[in-house]
């Protein structure tokens, strides 16, 4: 098709163009690319304190969070967004560091809970201070513990941030 001054282009959301009639959308890749991440984002579940029960009633038929194309998985390989809910004691740290490392990229990473922000009530010997002392944290989310729903707007917030990504060619090679 060829396209010039005189074809109608009509936007139908920014960054997205169609022409009407001609079956064609015109876009970008960058749209392209963060619309299907965005659109099956799959959790590793880290669930480590009572904050694991909270995502873990996100995850049922009632919030039905298959809806976002978000399905939970029991393999880091498989996943691109961990969601360390709980309270993390010094002894995980290598453990969900290990777990990190075998998400493929780009991967995210959710604190659920003042224990995963910055310890919460745990000021302690044994407790970490907070996800983001070891592991680069995209979303927090506050609440002791907080709501399924408080999740899903954490959750919300993420896809926003993956929508203004740009899609880096050297990571297909
Ligand atoms: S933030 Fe509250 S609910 Fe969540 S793990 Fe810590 S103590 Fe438990």
């Amino acid at each position: 098709m060829i396209i010039d001054g005189t074809t109608a282009l009509v936007e139908v959301e920014e960054g997205v163009k169609i022409i009407p009639g001609a079956n064609t959308i015109i876009t970008s890749i960058d749209k392209v690319v963060n619309w299907g991440r965005v659109s099956s984002l799959w959790p590793m579940a880290f669930g480590l304190a009572c904050c694991a029960i909270e995502m873990m009633t996100t995850g049922s038929a009632h919030y039905d969070l298959d809806r976002f194309g978000i399905i939970f998985r029991g393999s880091p390989r498989q996943s691109d967004v961990v969601i360390i809910a709980g309270t993390v004691t010094k002894k995980m740290v290598p453990v969900i560091r290990r777990v990190y490392d075998q998400m493929p990229e780009p991967r995210y990473v959710m604190a659920m809970g003042s224990c995963a922000c910055s310890g919460g009530i745990y000021n302690t010997y044994s407790t970490v201070q907070g996800v983001d002392t070891f592991l680069p944290v995209d979303v927090y989310i506050p609440g002791c513990p907080p709501r399924p729903e408080a999740l899903m707007e954490g959750i919300i917030k993420l896809q926003e941030k993956i929508k203004k990504e740009h899609f880096k060619w050297s990571m297909w090679r």
